[in-house]
């Protein structure tokens, strides 16, 4: 994948080395893409220090034995547009106080600013507060802050950093199957925002399309243990099923999502946009768990 190398990226949604964004910001680095990171701004601090502390130095390695680095780390509330979305509690929380500018739309002026245009851009984020309780129990409060994180916020994106992307770009996000099938447990209308995600992708591709000459596409991973999946609370036990029900058995690495988002980045997928690819050993093509006692 020649044609990446010396790319920029904006990779929003890293907040440890556990995660898929992490994963493909390794993937990507190893192409030769220059890595400009957007941090969830209550947790950006921690990660600074984490990051300093040689914490992730284990995982940062590369394959050419070089370290992973990002060219600046940017703080990011993907849940705002601009400082009047964001209410007076959240402006007075000492973790906000201390940093400026992490809307979308002030964070795509400061990217602007300080590298010009990007090539790709990745969205690796989700938040549901109620993700545990199922949607029968879910709160229009819920509901709503679940479909604001996960899904409006990569429409904003593409609003945002649209402009200053060059041509031929590639936007990327992270869909969950739960989001056509059911996938019980997966609640708080996370599996309502995954499917506005994966709808959105297709209009976003045809209206970007036309606008920046950019692709939108999306990855339908696999389960990974990942700190946002512990957070649902039976992550261990979806990894065991996909290994035993999925038709390529064995262990799904969060490298392989981020070989499959340098490939979506490329020249290679010039021609691939709108489209929800499926990473996950072929587990949404089963109708029937082969492990099922009834089976036996
Ligand atoms: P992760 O914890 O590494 O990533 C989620 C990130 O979102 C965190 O860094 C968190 O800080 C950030 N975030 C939350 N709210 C935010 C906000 N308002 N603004 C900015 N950042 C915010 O976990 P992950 O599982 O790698 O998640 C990445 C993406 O992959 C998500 O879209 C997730 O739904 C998707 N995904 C995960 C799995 C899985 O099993 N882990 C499977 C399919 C899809």
């Amino acid at each position: 994948m020649h044609d990446l190398k010396g790319k920029k990226t904006f990779i929003a949604g890293v907040g440890d080395d556990q995660g898929y964004g992490w994963a493909i910001a390794k993937a990507l680095a190893e192409q030769g893409v220059e890595i400009i990171l957007g941090v969830w701004t209550p947790i950006l601090n921690i990660f600074k220090k984490n990051f300093e502390n040689g914490k992730f130095d284990v995982s940062r390695k590369l394959q050419n034995g070089k370290l992973l680095t990002f060219s600046k780390i940017y703080a990011l509330d993907a849940a705002f547009d601009t400082q009047d979305d964001v209410p007076e509690e959240i402006k007075m929380n000492k973790r906000y106080q201390s940093v400026d500018g992490y809307t979308i739309s002030e964070v795509a002026k400061k990217v602007k600013k300080d590298f010009g245009n990007i090539d790709i851009f990745i969205h690796s984020l989700a938040n549901g507060p109620e993700v545990k309780l199922p949607l029968l129990e879910t709160s229009r409060k819920g509901y709503l802050a679940a479909i604001s994180a996960s899904a409006y916020s990569f429409v904003s994106c593409v609003q945002h950093f649209g402009p200053i992307t060059n041509a031929h770009g590639s936007f990327l996000s992270l869909t969950y199957l739960a989001s056509e099938r059911i996938v019980p447990g997966y609640g708080g209308g996370m599996s309502s925002a995954k499917a506005a995600l994966e709808s959105d992708t297709r209009m976003l591709a045809f209206e970007a399309g036309k606008k920046f000459n950019i692709r939108i596409n999306t990855i339908s991973a696999g389960p990974l243990a990942s700190r946002a999946a512990k957070a649902i609370g039976f992550i261990e036990k979806m990894c065991a099923y996909y290994e035993k029900n999925a038709p390529l058995k064995k262990p799904l690495k969060a490298a392989e999502v981020g070989s499959a988002a340098a490939f979506l980045a490329s020249d290679m997928a010039s021609a691939i946009t709108g489209v929800t690819l499926y990473v996950d050993n072929g587990l949404h093509a089963m109708a029937i768990s082969q492990d099922s006692p009834t089976l036996m």
